[in-house]
Order: structure tokens, then C-alpha cells, then sequence
């Protein structure tokens, strides 16, 4: 912000198609008075320079349509229309009617300057993202600081971010404490502390505390660079209700013209209407029977609809989904990063007789460093508080839902969930499955450790459920979300001590990725519209598979955010009911525009057969409709 008044260049470059509608306005308004009091010739000189702004822009785009893709569209039969007024007006003397097509002309680029805002209005709070992002960062080279490209920075780089600036890039605090502003992507402005051990986000905003970071994945990784890519991507593919509604304008488009040519043709021969009458019968149904109403209706409903969530930490990544969303029967969640915090902690470990507890989780912390999972990770930094040293296995593998096999010091070893190591290891001790059983049924994860084709340990993992999951079920519930599950890959034990409070109604476990995929399938047959909340690599084909797939934006995977439809930024489980409140709210102001534009349509199709309208009017009700079409849209911005 600079200056309160905004240079008028400024103003025409934010809002050309608004200054555009504004001087159509008052050149209509001139022009129509110049002929009022009978300067016919400055008059239509003036109104001829309304029609070339006002219409400059959807000409061009009709043109445009015309010529690539060999289309009719709305914009063309509006400036037709226009064109045909004036057309009819001098061949008759009537110069008002060029007044006429003058006002169609001028509520035409109104309604369109209504939509660009809306449409503005959405790419700035997602773009808001984008200005949040530095170009560069203070790497500290031994003890020393130097600038360095953001491009430029190297997995292991320390980073120092000081108070007040924009974090950089996302990075592990490795010395100090503060507290971040991390609004920017979750659209909360709540402190959140941070302090050794805790990831920061790229685009946040750093409180009091100086912070030395170390990055942990290259920078175009960040969560913000792949929120950015994501919402870039999405806004080229057009979602599949605007290819509907494109699709159904071209359309209607060619039949409206159709029948515009016959009506202005036959009637004479027929009705024996004369020829003017004619013309401009065809002229009003021209406008009349345009769908812009129509077209209006939908996409400045969902634009408002996600600008209003990027407010709210809720992306939509398009239209489509939102809708869809407000029709959500039932909800799969996913346990651990989704219901849990996915923050897990290894409490207890137990080795086979003459192996140390340490051996076993330096074994599996060599095969954890390759993993992107949160038991992963846990367990490396199990390790790491144990002053333990390892390298990194080779050939590691991760199996999704089972766990990672790979070499360690020159021997097969593998990490995983029983199940798993039993297909490699058949029979394992009765001792560990006691105490394995023991700690599952108190709600821990346990993880198998082998190592050269013998059994090493096991290690309990601790997860905690997300302080909000039991309210936000809650909450779910009492909007009428009819069925709500957990699926897990971990045992049914372990889910069952987890779902215990939480109020979900109905707990799969030990599943696959496949398997996940089948109970969204089976839940579809009954509920027909079903959401998916996951985090992880795992959840990807649920995700894929539901009818909305959701995913939690600061602790999911990759993999996770591309394949899903909706993003949960700031992990926020209580975000749902206000997502799914604005699906369903989007879905009935749509509804009610669709209604009301087809109203409209009809009436004044009516109204014009009977011989009941002038053209003026006829522009009125029918971009009059438009206009309130798309201001309804708009209310979506608020609440
Ligand atoms: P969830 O569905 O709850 O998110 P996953 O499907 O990711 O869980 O994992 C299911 C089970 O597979 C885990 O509970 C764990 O026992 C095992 N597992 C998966 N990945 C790993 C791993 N990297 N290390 C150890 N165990 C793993
Ligand atoms: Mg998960």
C-alpha cells in the first residue's frame, strides 16, 4: 500500500473491465441525450464510441472463439444483437434504437466486469500465497551469513531467519525458539509455537525469536511452491461443470441463431408482419433467448465460493468439487497424520534374547531414514536422541500400509507391521507377540525389526489423536453427515483404542492402499457421495477414488495433496464442517440462480412472441437477470 488514492493507471490496469463499463455508461447517457435534443449526427458519433468500448472486449473474445475454435458463443450474439439494433435503427431513422443496443451493449460489459471481480477476487487470495514467498535466504557458512537464491539452497543448508522475516523455505529449527504467523497458509493468524525439533513453513511470517534452520528437501519442495504449482495446474485444467456449461453455450448458442434467422425471415411471408417488426422481433429474441443468466449462474457462485475458502485455510482446487462436496453422505478418515497428529513418539522397545534394544532401532532408524512415513520418522529421531549412528540402507523399499525392506551393513533387513515380517519370517517369538498384542491393545503402533533373516525387536510408536477429531466428528455428525469411518493400516487393536473416543462409527483396519480404495467403493454403492480425509502416500488411491478427496496441507504427503481435490491447510479437522457448509451453500445459490435465469428466459420469450416487449426492455430483464444472477453468486464471498 502506498498511497490511499491509487494512481489512475493503477485503477485501469486492476480494473480495466470496469472503467470500461463506467465510460460506456456515460457515453450511452451523452449520447442518448445529444439525439434527445436532436444532434443526430454527434449522437451517434457518441453512441457509436460506446458501442467500441463497451463491447471491445467481448467482440474480441467472440472473434476469438470464431476464429480458433470456429464457435459461436454468448458474447458474439450479444454484439450481433447490438449491431443489429444499430443496423435497423439507421436503415429505419430510428436512431433510438442504437440507444438500445447501446444499453445492451453497456449491461453486457457490467455483468462482465461483475464476473471479473469475482474472478479476481479468487486468484488474489489464492495469489496471496504467492507474494509470501522470498527470493532469497541468509545461509550461514561457517558462522558466517551470506544471501543466497532460494533456488540455490542445498538439502543440509543452515538457514537464519530473524525476527520479523518471511521464512524462506521449509527447514527443521535447529536453534532458538519463536513464535510464526503461519496465516499465510492456513488463514489463521493464531502464534504458533516453534522451537528445536519442529518443522517452519516457507511463507510464514517469523515473530520475536531469531531461528536457525536446517533444510530438509530441496526448496521447490516447499509446502507453499506446491500449493502454488497445484492451484496453477488447476486453473488451466477447466473444471468439468465450466466444460459442461461451454460445451452447453456453443451449443445453444447455434440454435438460437437458428431460430433468429428464421424468425427474422419468414414471418413477412407468413404472418405478414412487415419487415421492421420482423427484424426487431428477431433482434429481442436474440437477446432475450441468450443464456447469459444462465451461464452466470454457476461459475461466479464457485469462484466466490473458493476465494471465500482460501480465507478460511480450505482450498479448492475447482468449482466442481465444491459443489459436490454440500452432497457428502459419508466420510472416510484416515487414523494416523489424519485423525491422529501423526506426531508419533516411540515409547518402548524389546529385543530378541542377546540383541540390545539399540541394535534394533539403529537397524531400523538405517531403513526409517528413507521413508516419508511418520512412524519413519519417529523412529529416526528415536535414534538420533539415543546418540545411535547408522547408514542409510541401499536398495531400501517402501511398501505402503506394511513398511521398508532394504540391505544394512551387507544384510537383507526390514521394518514393518507383523503381518509383513510374517511373510518373510514365519514364525515369529511368542514373547514379542505377547508384548506386542500388549501394547497395541493400550493404542500403540508396533513395529517388527529383522535383520539378516532373524527377528531383532520390536519398538511401540505413540501416537496422539488430534485434540479437535472428537468435535469435528461431532460436528459432522449433527450436519447430517450420515456415516463416518476410520481406515487404518495398522491393526485392528491398535484402531480400535484410537476410534475408542473419538465417535467415528464404524473402524476398518489392517488395510492396504487397495483395501482403502474398496471400503470408499462399498461406502459409494450405499452413500453415493463420499469424502476421504488422508495424509498419506497410502491414502493416494482413496483419495483418488472418493467422490471428494481431502487432504490435510501441513503434514501431507506429496503425493496425497496433488491426487486430492481439497486442502485442509492448516490441518485443521474442524475445517470440514465449514467447507462441506459451503459446498452445500454453493449448491443451493447455484440452484436458485439456474431456476430464476430459466424464469427469466421463458418469460421473456413469452412476453416476446406476444408482441409485449421493445428491445430496451428486453436487454433489461434479460441482463438485468445476469446481473442478479452474479451479484447472488457474490454473496458467497461472505460468511
Ligand atoms: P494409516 O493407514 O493408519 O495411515 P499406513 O497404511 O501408512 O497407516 O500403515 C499401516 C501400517 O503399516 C502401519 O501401522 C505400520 O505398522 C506399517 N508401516 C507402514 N509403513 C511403515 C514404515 N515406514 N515403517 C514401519 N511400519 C510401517
Ligand atoms: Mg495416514
Amino acid at each position: 500500500m502506498t498511497s490511499a488514492t491509487p494512481p489512475l493507471s493503477n485503477l485501469l490496469k486492476d480494473h480495466p473491465d470496469a472503467i470500461a463499463a463506467l465510460v460506456c455508461a456515460i457515453l450511452v447517457l451523452l449520447g442518448w441525450q445529444t439525439l434527445a435534443m436532436g444532434w443526430i449526427g454527434v449522437g451517434l458519433f457518441i453512441l457509436t464510441a460506446a458501442y467500441v468500448i463497451g463491447g471491445f472486449d467481448s467482440a474480441r473474445d467472440g472473434i476469438t472463439t470464431l476464429l480458433d475454435e470456429k464457435e459461436l458463443d454468448v458474447d458474439l450474439l450479444m454484439i450481433v444483437a447490438a449491431l443489429g439494433a444499430a443496423g435497423l435503427g439507421l436503415w429505419q431513422q430510428d436512431y433510438y434504437l442504437m440507444v438500445d443496443g447501446g444499453v445492451l451493449i453497456l449491461i453486457f460489459a457490467i455483468s462482465g466486469a461483475l464476473e471479473g471481480y469475482a474472478m479476481r477476487r479468487t486468484e488474489r487470495s489464492i495469489q496471496g500465497l504467492m507474494s509470501l514467498t522470498t527470493d532469497t535466504a541468509r545461509v550461514i557458512v561457517q558462522g558466517r551469513e551470506t544471501q543466497v537464491a532460494i533456488a540455490a539452497l542445498q538439502i543440509g543448508d543452515q538457514v537464519l531467519v530473524k525476527p520479523g522475516e518471511l521464512v524462506p523455505t521449509d527447514g527443521i529449527v535447529v536453534e532458538g525458539s519463536s513464535t510464526l504467523n503461519q496465516a499465510s497458509i492456513t488463514g489463521e493468524s493464531m502464534p504458533t509455537e516453534k522451537s528445536i525439533g519442529d518443522e517452519v513453513f516457507a511463507g510464514t511470517l517469523n515473530g520475536s525469536g531469531a531461528l536457525q534452520l536446517r533444510i530438509h528437501q530441496p526448496p521447490e519442495s516447499s509446502l507453499i511452491q506446491r500449493v502454488i504449482r497445484l492451484v496453477q495446474q488447476a486453473q488451466q485444467d477447466a473444471p468439468p461443470s465450466q466444460q459442461f456449461i461451454e460445451r452447453f453455450e456453443r451449443g445453444y448458442a447455434k440454435v438460437i441463431v437458428g431460430a433468429g434467422i428464421i424468425l427474422g425471415t419468414l414471418p413477412p411471408f407468413l404472418m405478414g408482419w412487415s419487415w421492421e417488426e420482423t427484424i426487431y422481433r428477431a433482434l429481442i429474441f436474440l437477446v432475450v433467448a441468450s443464456p447469459c443468466a444462465l451461464m452466470a449462474s454457476i461459475m461466479p457462485a464457485l469462484l466466490s465460493g473458493i476465494a471465500n475458502g482460501a480465507r478460511h485455510g480450505i482450498l479448492f482446487k475447482n468449482g466442481a468439487q465444491l459443489e459436490k462436496l454440500g452432497n457428502v453422505q459419508a466420510i472416510a478418515f484416515d487414523k494416523t497424520g489424519t485423525l491422529t497428529t501423526g506426531n508419533l513418539q516411540v515409547v518402548d522397545s524389546l529385543a530378541v534374547p542377546h540383541q540390545s534394544p539399540d541394535q534394533v532401532l539403529r537397524i531400523a532408524a538405517a531403513l526409517e531414514s528413507l521413508s516419508e512415513h511418520p512412524i519413519g520418522a519417529a523412529i529416526v529421531q528415536a535414534a538420533r536422541q539415543q546418540h545411535l549412528t547408522w547408514t542409510t540402507a541401499s536398495q531400501g523399499q517402501a511398501q505402503a500400509g506394511r513398511g521398508i525392506v532394504g540391505t544394512v551393513d551387507q544384510q537383507p533387513a526390514l521394518v514393518g507391521n507383523a503381518t509383513f515380517v510374517r511373510s518373510h519370517l514365519p514364525h515369529l517369538d511368542p514373547t514379542l507377540i505377547a508384548q506386542s498384542q500388549q501394547w497395541e491393545a493400550e493404542g500403540n503402533t508396533v513395529v517388527w525389526v529383522a535383520h539378516g533373516g532373524k527377528l531383532l525387536g520390536i519398538i511401540a510408536v505413540a501416537d496422539t489423536v488430534r485434540p479437535a477429531a472428537a468435535a469435528a466428528i461431532a460436528q459432522l455428525k449433527a450436519m447430517g453427515i450420515k456415516h463416518i469411518v476410520m481406515l487404518t493400516g495398522d491393526n485392528s487393536r491398535t484402531a480400535h483404542h484410537i476410534a475408542q473416543n473419538i465417535g467415528v462409527d464404524q473402524v476398518y483396519a489392517d488395510l492396504l492402499p487397495e483395501g482403502k480404495v474398496s471400503v470408499i467403493k462399498q461406502l459409494q454403492t450405499q452413500y453415493q457421495t463420499v469424502a476421504m480425509v488422508g495424509d498419506g502416500i497410502n491414502d493416494a488411491p482413496a483419495l483418488a477414488q472418493a467422490s471428494v478427496g481431502i487432504a490435510m496441507g501441513l503434514s501431507g504427503s506429496d503425493v496425497a495433496l496433488e491426487t486430492a481435490d481439497t486442502i485442509l491447510m492448516a490441518d485443521r479437522l474442524e475445517h470440514l464442517e465449514r467447507a462441506i457448509r459451503l459446498g452445500r451453500r454453493a449448491q443451493s445459490v447455484v440452484k436458485q440462480n439456474i431456476a430464476f435465469a430459466l424464469f427469466f428466459i421463458m418469460v421473456l420469450l413469452i412476453a416476446n412472441f406476444m408482441g409485449n416487449i421493445t428491445l430496451p426492455l428486453g436487454v433489461l430483464g434479460h441482463e438485468g437477470s445476469t446481473v442478479i444472477v452474479t451479484l447472488s453468486g457474490l454473496r458467497l464471498l461472505r460468511g
